[in-house]
């Protein structure tokens, strides 16, 4: 049980914004930090608040600020960190009146934040709303647009990660639960949906006693008209199932990307890490992804720097790059996360050999990248339109199937056509910057 502090409202492990001690009608604003299922959190944060009688407003026109925190690896912490120090500067200057701390961080160094920070109001822990009622966001997405959360927690035990601990049980959401944001989303004119999760191919092993994400996706295509992109963000390889590679390759209305860290290649680190799969079961998964969906697009990261990786191991997955060609890859370096079990693991890597294993990979990536990018040149696409180019005539950003917002890349959309946020155009591409692509509207 975290200790509270007397100048602090409350700190809690869990949060429940809306039964706080805020007087109605607040004028709240939020930072989200991290990924997107933060900003899931955060959008229900404040259809809570919203519906217990708050303003929800910028950040510049708020009395009290929320930040959503993330504590994933060293560098989120310290972006965590960074922006409550913020805030509670601009309490201290009187343009705000209470500052709130939620989210991982939160969640896991309460105590230290109220030993360490001066000024904040409340602490609260990662938000817990996958029930199975849907409550209103408040979307801090654009309109055509949106993320859906379908599980909470993760199913597995990495040895490198902290998730796990910090929020507890894995549990999915109810089919019928999903569908109905679905359903509401549809009818609100959103064009794409993100499913996320910490691990999306568990889905439903906790409720249906088995794999049900290719079910849920098979459910969701029948009861949307508006949108036409489902994408599917964070699987998890040993629980890819030939049922779902099946509905990916089939479905239309799946994007034929999918977002899946592979973490490293060589047996022993995959053992170590716990990742439950094999180099030959991992190299064969790609290659029937591969074959089945011969149009699509692997995103995929890897850890490099992991307790006990040797030259060898590191070489194997170098090579293991430089042969399979992913259309995009992360690379991380492997962070001592206390909690884990590998933060006790013998063989710790030195933050040199570390960086200089990142920076080999990345490199051996750039290559792969520049040509990818030069095999859309010509090709004809079909692209969601973002936004217009900011004094630009003529040009819009938009995405394809194979660029999932805030992470992958954009299509510059050269056009004589008034376009708005939301619509779809068939675009040839006429050039490949390094992370972009450049065409014209056919
Ligand atoms: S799959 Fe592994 S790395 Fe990803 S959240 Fe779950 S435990 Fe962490």
């Amino acid at each position: 049980m975290i200790k509270k502090r007397k100048d602090i409202d409350q700190v809690v492990t869990t949060a429940d914004f809306h039964k706080e001690r805020l007087s109605t009608g607040q004028k709240i604003g939020v930072i989200n930090l991290g990924c997107a299922r933060n900003l899931v959190d955060s959008q229900e944060i404040l259809g809570r608040l919203k519906k217990s009688g708050h303003r929800i407003v910028d950040m510049a026109h708020a009395d009290v600020a929320i930040v959503n925190t993330c504590s994933f690896v060293a560098d989120a912490k310290k972006e965590s960190i960074d922006t409550i120090i913020e805030l509670l500067e601009l309490k201290k200057q009187g343009k705000l009146k209470k500052v709130i701390v939620a989210g991982c961080l939160a969640q896991r160094y309460g105590k230290e934040l109220a030993e360490e920070l001066q000024g904040i109001d409340a602490i609260v822990g990662t938000p817990s709303f996958l029930k199975n009622d849907v409550v209103d966001q408040v979307y801090l997405t654009p309109k055509h647009f949106a993320y859906v959360k379908i599980c909470e927690s993760c199913y597995n035990r990495c040895s490198f990660c902290a998730i796990p601990g910090i929020k507890g049980k894995f549990s999915s959401r109810k089919i019928e639960s999903v569908l109905e944001e679905v359903k509401r989303l549809d009818k609100a004119g959103v064009k794409e949906i993100n499913l996320i999760g910490q691990d999306i191919t568990a889905y439903g092993v906790d409720l249906y006693r088995e794999k049900s994400l290719a079910r849920l996706l098979r459910e969701m295509v029948k009861v949307t008209d508006n949108i036409q992109w489902i994408r599917l963000l964070y699987a998890f390889p040993a629980h890819v199932t030939d049922d779902l590679i099946e509905v990916m390759a089939n479905e239309p209305k799946i994007c034929k990307y999918i977002d899946m860290p592979l973490q490293h290649i060589s047996d022993n680190l995959l053992l170590s890490m716990n990742r439950g799969i094999t180099t030959e079961k991992t190299k064969k998964l790609i290659n029937d992804m591969r074959q089945r969906i011969p149009a699509g697009s692997l995103r995929t990261t890897f850890i490099v720097g992991m307790p006990g990786e040797t030259e060898e191991n590191f070489e194997e997955l170098r090579q293991y790059v430089r042969e399979t060609r992913f259309e995009k890859m992360g690379v991380f370096v492997y962070s001592r996360e206390e909690g884990t079990e590998a933060f006790d693991m013998a063989g710790q890597v030195s933050e040199q050999i570390k960086k200089k294993r990142l920076n080999i990979l990345m490199r051996e990536q750039q290559s792969i990248s520049h040509d990818v990018q030069q095999s859309f040149v010509g090709r004809k696409l079909k692209v969601l339109i973002d936004e217009k180019e900011d004094g630009s005539e003529g040009i819009y950003l938009g995405r394809s199937e194979y660029d999932a917002p805030d992470v992958d890349g954009s299509v510059f959309v050269h056009t004589k056509r008034v376009l708005k946020s939301g619509d779809f155009v068939n675009v040839r591409i006429t050039d490949a910057l390094e992370y972009d692509l450049v065409g014209h509207e056919e």
